[in-house]
């Protein structure tokens, strides 16, 4: 039966289970990165757990990360972690068992499957840190575990994701209805950067002169405050506000304003004002700070704040955004706005750009007219010979938004290489603009469920 024709009431829980440094967290973030997410954190109990939404093929399901107390699980002494597990195994009605590829099946795993099967849940065993195709004994190493649905991914590499999702959502239960696409009525946005950058001073700039209401979302930590504003037409709100907001009496370390702060933030916004200092130019953490953003996949705009102290010409402007496009290389579709968050300039550039990035990041190409511009494309300059055969392309279609993924349906995906797919993304981005909103180009073999390849 497919997932399609089976009914049932509420979103799916899928859980992500697998002893210490195997990659859980990754994949979470792999998962939620990939799609439009909400997360929040249980209310009660720590860090540690945290839920997603993830959408995909026009379905939903949460995934729950539930890496801090699995990774306490040589603690006999952590009752409540006992408690976590036995009531996410519960509620679970899938759970993605996680296993390093590279290190191989260890004892632990073993004690791991039995307790997974004594639960009988549909369970998918994911081999992690699988970054080639060719690793054939592993496959029987992990065969031997007895799970009936088996795949290779790496969750830091993104090879195979779109194939594990196309497994849980056949694996799944859904009711009848494709779930109703969420109206959200403000654009969310995370002000993010390293320390003394002027998100605090963004923040209040934005928020001084407008209607402005700070309010705790129920069932979060005191931390998660967003805070909402209205310009203009639109009403947006900033994501994970405590920590900007000016009297903050929370001391913060430099790593934790960078990395951890960061990153609850982008889990639960669709935009990033990425700040960095016009004076200072990219340093390396502004890099991993843009690492993060990639990872999550979230639509950017480059923040060149302080840009009071610089000297304000058209030259000097240019060379900013080539100095910020060599930097952050992977940021090339970002586009790049000046601003003074302390003397309020460049504001209206700013959520000129917030506005028309949100477009893009939402927007959705019909099928015919994506497939005219993919065919032209392939004529045009169609993928060099692998091993004496040609990639021959089907047909293509955007399997999502925010952000955009378009699935190519293809021959044989080992036939297309990296190169290829930045190519289509090029063309595609002269035809359709897409400024600010990365790209997600997938590759899969036409007329199966399980495609595979390098790329993918
Ligand atoms: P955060 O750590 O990123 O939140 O940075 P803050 O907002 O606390 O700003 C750090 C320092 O930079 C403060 O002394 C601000 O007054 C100053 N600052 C912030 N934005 C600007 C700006 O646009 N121009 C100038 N000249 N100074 C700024």
């Amino acid at each position: 039966m497919t997932a399609k024709s089976k009914k049932k009431s509420k979103t799916p829980l899928v859980a992500i289970i697998g002893r210490p440094n195997v990659g859980k967290s990754t994949l979470f973030n792999r998962l939620i990165g990939q799609r439009k997410a909400i997360v929040h954190e249980i209310s009660g109990i720590t860090r540690d757990r945290i839920e997603g939404v993830v959408k995909w093929d026009g379905y939903e399901f949460t995934i729950a990360d539930l890496a801090g107390w699995q990774d306490k699980l040589d603690s006999p002494f952590e009752i409540e972690v006992k408690e976590i597990i036995d009531e996410t195994f519960e509620r679970a009605n899938l759970i993605l068992f996680m296993v390093d590829g590279r290190s191989g099946i260890i004892p632990q795993d073993k004690i791991l499957a039995d307790k997974i099967r004594r639960y009988n849940k549909p369970v998918i065993l994911v081999v992690n840190k699988i970054d080639s195709p060719e690793k054939e004994n592993l496959e029987y190493e992990c065969t031997s575990l007895g799970f009936e649905h088996m795949i290779n991914i790496s969750a830091a590499h993104s090879r195979r994701i779109n194939d594990l999702l196309d497994e849980i959502i056949s694996l799944l239960e859904f009711p009848e209805e494709k779930p109703q696409e969420e109206k959200d009525e403000s654009i969310s946005i995370a002000i993010v950067g390293r320390q003394n950058v002027g998100k605090s001073s963004l923040f209040n700039c934005l928020l001084g002169n407008r209607r402005s209401i700070v309010s705790p979302i129920p069932g979060t930590t005191r931390d998660s405050v967003d805070s909402f504003f209205e310009y203009k037409e639109n009403r947006y709100s900033i994501v994970d506000t405590a920590g900007l907001r000016k009297q903050s009496k929370v001391k913060e370390s430099i790593e934790y304003y960078s990395t951890v702060r960061a990153q609850g933030s982008l889990q639960r916004a669709e935009i990033a004002l990425f700040l960095v200092d016009a004076g200072e130019g990219i340093t390396d953490t502004d890099k991993k700070v843009g690492g993060m953003i990639q990872e999550l996949q979230r639509a950017v705009i480059i923040v060149a704040n302080k840009w009071d102290l610089t000297k304000d010409t058209q030259q000097h402007r240019n060379e900013f955004i080539k100095h910020a496009y060599k930097a952050l290389h992977f940021f090339s579709f970002a586009p790049v706005v000046f601003t003074s968050a302390i003397k309020a300039w460049g504001i209206e550039e700013l959520m000129t750009a917030v506005e028309k990035v949100h477009f893009n990041y939402n927007l959705r190409i019909q099928t015919s007219e994506l497939n005219r511009i993919i065919h032209d494309a392939h004529e045009d300059h169609p993928p060099q010979s692998y091993k004496g055969r040609y990639g021959k392309f089907f047909y293509a279609h955007q399997v999502e938004t925010a952000p955009p993924i378009f699935q190519f349906f293809v021959n044989d995906p080992k036939l297309f290489h990296r190169n290829y797919r930045r190519y289509l993304e090029k063309e595609i981005r002269n035809v359709f603009g897409f400024d600010g909103a990365p790209l997600a180009i997938y590759y899969k073999k036409r007329g199966k469920s399980k495609g595979s390849g390098r790329d993918a």
